[in-house]
């Protein structure tokens, strides 16, 4: 991080930009660099031109497949993102030389209490409610799926990874998982 950083800006309405908030199940690639790259150029010409300006950027520590990656590495998914982190995604934005403002995991106290009032915020004004979901879901694209969108031999075979993630996933990835979630409940 660098310049007019801050502190100085809290309060004021700032040109605002984010990067998406990574998902850390693995080292960062070029895709990452790329677009830390895309808005640290767009933030320092705004910044360049003497106006506040918030760059944002962060991981996503939560989801399935952080869980896995931490399985299969014999660790905990804390353990497993701390040191990724540590060791992979903090170097990257050295690397590229980004003038982020802030950097946010999504397993800070920071972020988790500021999520969970804005989802009490939304429940307490009726925009929510809990009720039980089950459907088909994909761990590839982390999304539930129409039922018509599932195979039944997809559904028989346990297999939760929808037919484009099947198809495009590594070879080196097997997924046929011996779970029995390829039918998952959600309690929204
Ligand atoms: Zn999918």
């Amino acid at each position: 991080m660098s310049g007019p950083v801050g502190d100085a800006f809290l309060g004021e309405k700032a040109y605002y930009v984010s990067t998406p908030i990574y998902y850390v199940n693995d080292a960062p690639h070029i895709g990452h660099a790329y677009t830390t790259t895309a808005g640290d150029f767009l933030t320092r010409w705004h910044r360049q031109r003497g106006e506040k300006v918030w760059y944002l950027t962060g991981v996503d520590e939560h989801g399935t497949k952080v869980q896995r990656a931490a399985d299969a590495g014999g660790v905990t998914p804390q353990q497993w993102v701390d040191r990724l982190v540590e060791q992979s995604w903090l170097p990257v934005l050295e690397t590229v030389d980004a003038a982020n403002d802030d950097f946010i995991r999504t397993t800070q106290t920071r972020h988790i209490e500021r999520v969970q009032k804005f989802w009490e915020h939304i429940r307490d004004n009726g925009f929510v409610y809990s009720a039980p979901y089950e459907g088909p879901y994909c761990v590839g694209c982390e999304e539930f799926k129409f039922p018509g969108t599932w195979s039944r031999e997809q559904v028989s075979s346990k297999v939760n990874w929808c037919a484009r993630c099947m198809e495009n996933r590594p070879k080196n990835c097997a997924r046929t998982t011996g779970s029995s979630n390829s039918r998952l409940l959600a309690i929204v």
